[in-house]
């Protein structure tokens, strides 16, 4: 492996370290066989390695659902937080400490119910967070419910005559977004493509919304099955700016030049029905982000507590 380091990687130690794929394993991964979750852990540990990242300083944040239990199995600091909530604590700790790599774990029914409301917002913010949502188009925690991204007519535990309305679609909603500034999509079948995408969202500056298919083998099986089974049902976008992945030629044959910079046809993408498209959507690196504009000077802990002192002196009796 190459060796990197401390002052390369940001910490003054000037000590030489290297992180091995065993530096970032956490905790034994409980996920039921079959699960998709598992192809996005090793990916992502991959990529953590690849990227030679600073385990400690690095944050995995996590809201509630099968996939949150991501913070657990990597050897990293992380966050398993509340229901839906995921993203305003990884804002918090980006806006506090800019100087940590932050990643975001979610599921469907984790990020586009009940948190919808600071998906939004966090993309419009678009502070630098690498966000996967884990969409298997059902809550599996909570034992088959519906979701947003549930598919119309899909029979589950809430609504067992079938999904009333129509599947929510994460992509057409985040490249909705005033701001938003990196949309793409992959699947975690295809784990080369699952690494290419998430090393493009993480080298992205802003927010990197990756939206990861993600079978769910006990309670949404066939949901992916045709897309897996059969590649023609797969496109992949392709472009200088985007992720390519030639290894993937052969199997997936249908390629589109997609230029990320075209917000009409990534959402017209987005929109395809005949077709998954995988690949970058849509990217502009030069959109404003939150950190940066409200940018805080760093304060060392003696000016802290000497402005602690202050304030309580000033209600001193
Ligand atoms: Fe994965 Fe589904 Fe099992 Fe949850 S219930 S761990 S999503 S296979």
């Amino acid at each position: 492996m190459t060796s990197f380091s401390c002052a390369v990687l940001g910490c003054d130690g000037g000590e030489e370290r290297d992180y091995a794929l065993s530096d970032y394993e956490g905790a034994r991964a409980r996920w039921c066989p079959g699960c998709g979750d598992h192809s996005v852990l090793t990916a992502m540990q991959r990529l953590l390695a690849a990227e030679q990242l600073v385990p400690e300083q690095t944050v995995i944040v996590s809201g509630i659902g099968c996939s949150s239990r991501f913070p657990h199995y990597v050897k990293t600091y992380g966050f398993h937080g509340i229901h839906g909530r995921a993203l305003p604590v990884a804002t918090g700790i980006k806006l506090s400490r800019p100087d940590l790599t932050v990643f975001v774990v979610m599921g469907d029914g984790d990020c586009t119910s009940i948190g919808a409301a600071h998906w939004i917002h966090a993309l419009r913010y678009n502070p630098d967070l690498t966000v996967m949502l884990l969409d298997n188009g059902i809550y599996g925690l909570t034992k088959n419910q519906t979701s947003p991204t549930t598919p119309q007519g899909w029979a589950s535990n809430t609504q067992p005559r079938g999904s009333f309305l129509p599947a929510l679609n994460p992509l057409s909603v985040s490249l909705g977004v005033t701001n938003a500034s990196f949309v793409a999509q992959t699947a975690e079948w295809a784990p080369a493509h699952l690494y290419a995408t998430l090393r493009a969202a993480h080298r992205h500056r802003g927010l990197s919304f990756v939206r990861i298919l993600q079978r769910c083998p006990v309670f949404t099986p066939a949901l992916y099955q045709q897309a897996v089974q059969d590649p023609a049902r797969i496109g992949l976008l392709v472009h200088d700016d985007g992720v390519t992945v030639p290894e993937l030629d052969k199997l997936y044959t249908t390629q589109l030049r997609h230029d990320p910079r075209d917000l009409d046809a990534a959402r017209r993408l987005a929109e395809a029905d005949d077709r998954t498209w995988l690949g970058v959507l849509f990217r502009d690196a030069t959109r404003p982000r939150y950190e940066e504009l409200r940018r805080i000077p760093p304060v060392t802990a003696a000016e802290r507590l000497s402005r602690l002192d202050a304030e309580l002196s000033r209600h001193a009796v």
